[in-house]
């Protein structure tokens, strides 16, 4: 039997806000009417005939419909349109790691021969792709001090096929200017890359500023629970069903749908999460930019960030990271790590537990002194992932730990 039902036309995609869509965005419902979205824990899938089976190995419109869960798989599917949705993006590829996004991402746009520019300020993974890894396959890669748009300009060569970001960087949440730099790559006829997980998708749209791809770790804000690994990586129709998708498919590097499932769970409470989390941050900035055992800080919309202006412009927030000196050294930094009680030692973040690390021992340990000091980690350098404790808890915390330095 079938029922009317009135449709406000005022409740569809484009009329509804995002966070709305963070919570609808993609389900799709089986006949058994769930609320939560389904798990769809399938390798592969059958076809009523082999004429179907042939039609859509062939690509034909109408025979539409899944293959195989190393190319697509239901339960992923809802994560990727919930999130492109959100990111505004046409299109979007899930993951199974924030690193193979970002292999994946930069993979797909090089041959040997090739070249990449990359600000040298990034996450140690990526460095390590485009510095040591691309090279063994014949793609040559320059990396530049990101925070002057004319160093990229400077770096680019008849070759350069892509350009590689991160902004904020990690640890020292500097900024790279996302619609400079994306005018210098398509000077060049190159692809901009940008990875977006310090600012996460709530505070800053790379797409609207230029960028051709943007990819997450959605370990971090994504899940922002501790539980599961995973990533993603957005852009136009063109560029993610043709290099993106066929480099999955073909490769490999695709998302669990269990995990894309805990994905979709956690994007329902993204904003809510990372809107208290940077509310938190920006008050224990405030906290450590007046105390008298730091000696720098840094953070993207505190007036003390050297690139507040730009920080102001492309981030509509400061976000979730909290990065400062201590005045002393690595055994000064240690004390105070040492003294916390609420907030842990991990190397992860953007989780709802706060988590403090010190790079130059664990994160950026394999880099020389030398190389560690050009990207601004000194040993008093400790970076602060706020989470959703109480913020006075952590302020309590924090003030605590810096008596004991
Ligand atoms: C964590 C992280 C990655 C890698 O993500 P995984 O999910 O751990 O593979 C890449 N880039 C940045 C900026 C990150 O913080």
């Amino acid at each position: 039997m079938t029922y009317n039902k009135n449709i406000n036309p005022m409740c569809n995609q484009k009329n509804l806000s995002a966070q709305t869509m963070l919570v609808h965005s993609g389900t799709d419902r089986t006949r058994h009417g769930e609320t939560s979205e389904a798990i769809y824990f399938n390798s592969g899938f059958t076809y009523e005939n082999s004429e179907l089976a042939e039609a859509r190995f062939k690509g034909d419109e109408n025979a539409k419909g899944h293959i195989y869960s190393r190319f697509s798989n239901p339960s992923v599917d809802m994560f990727q349109t919930r999130m492109a949705t959100f990111e505004g993006a046409e299109a979007a590829r899930a993951t199974a790691t924030g690193m193979a996004a970002v292999t994946t991402a930069l993979m797909s746009q090089v041959k040997a021969g090739d070249h990449v520019v990359g600000a040298r300020a990034l996450f140690g993974s990526c460095r390590y792709v485009v510095e040591d890894f691309l090279p063994r396959f014949g793609v040559s890669s320059t990396l530049v001090d990101g925070r002057e748009p004319e160093n990229f300009a400077k770096a680019m060569r008849p070759n350069t096929k892509a350009i590689f970001i991160e902004t904020p960087t990690n640890p020292t949440l500097e900024l790279v200017d996302i619609k400079a730099v994306a005018d210098i790559a398509h000077a060049h006829g190159a692809v901009l890359i940008v990875d977006n997980v310090f600012a996460t998708p709530v505070w800053q749209k790379p797409l609207e500023l230029g960028a051709d791809l943007v990819t997450y770790s959605a370990t971090k804000h994504i899940d922002g629970q501790g539980r599961a690994l995973g990533g993603i990586i957005l852009g136009s129709e063109e560029i993610i069903s043709a290099d993106i998708h066929t480099f999955i498919r073909q490769t490999g590097p695709s998302l669990s749908p269990f995990n894309a499932w805990i994905l979709l769970k956690g994007l329902e409470t993204l904003s809510l999460r990372v809107e208290r989390m940077s509310e938190n941050a920006a008050k224990i900035a405030d906290f450590l930019a007046t105390h008298k055992k730091i000696s720098t800080l840094f953070y993207p919309h505190h007036k003390a960030h050297p690139q507040y202006e730009l920080g102001k412009r492309q981030m509509k927030n400061g976000s979730t990271m909290v990065s400062f000196e201590v005045n002393g050294g690595q055994e000064e930094a240690f004390r105070l790590a040492n003294a916390l009680s609420i907030i842990l030692i991990s190397n992860n973040l953007g989780d709802a537990k706060s988590i403090i690390s010190h790079p130059s021992t664990t994160t950026h340990q394999r880099f020389s002194e030398e190389e560690r000091l050009e990207q601004g980690i000194n040993r008093s350098l400790l970076r602060l992932s706020v989470g959703l404790e109480d913020v006075g808890d952590l302020i309590k915390d924090l003030d605590f730990a810096l008596e004991q330095v």
